[in-house]
């Protein structure tokens, strides 16, 4: 039988965890569509969407896995660390929970995923500036102590999203290197 040459492809899986209802599955909307979802159901279990980027004039897929953060689907998302490149850890910068529960998300990133999984924290819905209630500083500093990357978004008017996956990809990728 005859095969068509295939290009060679770099595929990067992520994964997206923290609290219900923070942005996980508008930021990946926005990345992937570059839309947003004023009134977004929850997520059942996984989904998933894929978007291709480039890093140093290389074409790179990323796989992005969006789970759901309620503890009743805890067991099924910890299935989907397995093989990620990258977790990203999101939390609403409008309520100050999401950010507690980070240590948890934390140390199942650390305990299900790869030792060299790149983390990156995602501060979302910083359009709420006025309904703040974790400051950049303490974000900064809670990544700085756990070596993640930090950024702040809003999947609502896109700001820093794409920046986001761009950083945390060209990170990967220089850990393949
Ligand atoms: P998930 O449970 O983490 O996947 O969160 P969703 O993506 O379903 O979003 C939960 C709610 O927050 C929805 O009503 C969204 O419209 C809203 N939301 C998500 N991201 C933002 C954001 O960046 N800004 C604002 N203002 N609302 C957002
Ligand atoms: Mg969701």
């Amino acid at each position: 039988t005859q095969r068509k040459p295939t290009t060679y492809e770099h595929i990067f899986k992520f994964i997206m965890v923290g609290d219900s209802a923070v942005g996980k599955s508008n930021l990946l909307l926005q990345f992937i569509d570059k839309r947003f979802q004023p009134n977004s159901d929850y997520t059942i279990g996984v989904e998933f969407g894929s978007r291709s980027i480039m890093i140093d004039q290389t074409q790179i897929k990323l796989q992005i896995w969006d789970t759901a953060g309620q503890e009743k689907f805890r067991s099924i998302t910890r299935a989907y660390y397995r093989g990620a490149l990258c977790a990203m850890i999101v939390y609403d910068i409008t309520r100050r929970e999401s950010f507690e529960n980070l240590a948890s998300w934390l140390s199942d990133c650390r305990k299900f995923s790869s030792s060299d999984v790149v983390i990156a924290l995602v501060g979302n819905k910083c359009d709420l500036e006025a309904n703040r209630q974790v400051s950049i500083q303490e974000a900064q500093d809670f990544s700085k102590e756990h070596g993640l990357i930090f950024f702040e978004t809003s999947a609502k008017t896109g700001q820093n999203v794409d920046d986001a996956f761009e950083k945390a990809t060209q990170q990967v990728w220089k850990r393949l290197q």
